[in-house]
């Protein structure tokens, strides 16, 4: 049987320096899933975003992205598999909306020519996407927090890549921003059968929009499985804030699209 897994980590473990972050992770995630990853500050869950996305290699264990090892790939390549929107997004220089999500498209470069007309034209369909069209000649310094994170999913989307990586993605947006942009992340999903691995703070928006919950505690997975097995105060609950009937519901979605 074909490995049904767009993402793998197989006892992976990993850090900086002397500490060890993350020891002995397993996770997986498939083609049209969204898994979340929960857990207290310090966890590993940043870590493993990292370890996944080719940046930080593993000590031990190893990484599938597409059912290959990314640090056996030249970055570029790599990053034609994996697309990541990090916690913080802070551009250096001053760049326009489109150029943003323009640059979500350079493992497709080639080294001596400019941006083709199919990077443009995945670039402002990534704008549709995310409603971002009337954004594209401004400077995304001067966006709101929320309209700044859409243009860094949309850059992510440009990047065409199977597996999706998003760490806290609605960290500084209120909650209508929030159900805005995990309901995209789900169609994304469910429709664009992206592999989706989500870092969330909080436990009861995982619940709300994840099909599958991978729960860490000081770099190691104590829980995995539906959100329903995973909310008990021992892995951080809280008090839910999100009816459990909500029409948020990844189940009732994705009963609604089928
Ligand atoms: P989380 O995202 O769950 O808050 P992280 O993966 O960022 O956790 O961090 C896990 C552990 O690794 C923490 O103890 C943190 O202090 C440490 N750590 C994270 N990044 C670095 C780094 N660049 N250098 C050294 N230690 C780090
Ligand atoms: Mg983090």
């Amino acid at each position: 049987m074909p490995e049904r897994e767009a993402l793998k980590l197989e006892a992976v473990t990993a850090g900086y320096g002397e500490r060890t972050a993350i020891r002995n992770v397993d996770l997986s995630v498939q083609a049209g899933e969204v898994v979340g990853l929960v857990g207290p500050n310090g966890s590993g869950k940043t870590t493993v975003v990292r370890v996944a996305s080719r940046t930080l290699p593993p000590r031990s264990g190893r990484v599938l992205v597409d059912g290959r090892d990314p640090y056996s790939l030249p970055a570029r390549h790599a990053a034609r598999s994996v697309a990541v929107v990090p916690q913080e997004f802070a551009p250096a220089f001053s760049f326009t909306v489109l150029e943003v999500i323009l640059m979500g498209r350079s493992p497709y470069l080639s080294p001596w020519g400019g941006s083709s007309a199919r990077d443009y034209r995945r670039a402002r369909e990534a704008t549709e996407t995310l409603r971002v069209q009337h954004l594209a000649d401004r400077p995304v310094e001067e966006l709101s927090g929320g309209e700044k994170q859409r243009v860094v999913l949309a850059q992510a989307l440009a990047q065409d890549a199977p597996v999706l990586l998003l760490d806290e993605p609605t960290t500084h947006l209120d909650m209508g921003h929030v159900v805005g942009i995990l309901n995209v992340v789900r169609d994304l999903a469910v429709a664009g059968e992206k592999a989706v691995l989500a870092i969330f703070h909080d436990l009861n928006l995982a619940s709300a929009y994840c099909d599958r919950l991978v729960a860490l505690n000081s770099g190691e997975v104590v829980a995995e499985g539906p959100p329903e097995a995973i909310r008990t105060p021992r892995h951080g609950g809280c008090t839910p804030r999100i009816p459990t009937a909500s029409p948020l519901s990844p189940r009732s979605r994705r009963a609604a699209t089928t």
